[in-house]
């Protein structure tokens, strides 16, 4: 931490160094160099999984609808995606839940009640989005 500036980049006075090794500006209120590793960490975790979860179910509810339409010989294909895009939709649904409720939830037990909360919305959109792409498979026509 001493190869840190001890000069303030707002306003060029002295930094004062705080318990923690928060430096702060007496002068103009700066505060910068926050000790690594807080829980602001997980906050920037990427977002790419999440989407990628989010839409993978619907994606496979699409496949299913798809595939299970483009012939008969396909239709078993279908219907196999269908069930594959269940038990994926509950597991993306429980990851979204608990990364959108780490990231913008309340902290201690209400959080794990926002986790309950969204598993329970998430897993109920993308069960009735699988069962819409999935169903006509199941149909006899
Ligand atoms: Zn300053």
């Amino acid at each position: 931490m001493d190869d840190v500036p001890q000069i303030c980049p707002r306003c060029q006075s002295r930094l004062t160094l705080l318990q923690g090794g928060l430096r702060c500006c007496p002068k103009c209120g700066f505060e910068g160099d926050t000790p690594k590793g807080g829980p602001e960490e997980s906050r920037r975790r990427s977002p790419t999984l999440f989407w990628i979860l989010l839409v993978t179910p619907a994606f496979l509810a699409l496949l299913s609808f798809l595939v299970g339409r483009t012939s008969d010989k396909t239709r078993g294909l279908g219907m196999a995606i269908g069930l594959i895009a269940l038990p994926i939709g509950l597991a993306s649904s429980l990851y979204c839940s608990i990364w959108l409720a780490r990231r913008f939830g309340p902290s201690g037990s209400l959080n794990l009640l926002m986790v309950f909360f969204l598993l329970f919305v998430l897993a109920a959109v993308n069960f009735v989005i699988i069962g819409a792409g999935c169903a006509p498979n199941f149909t006899i026509d």
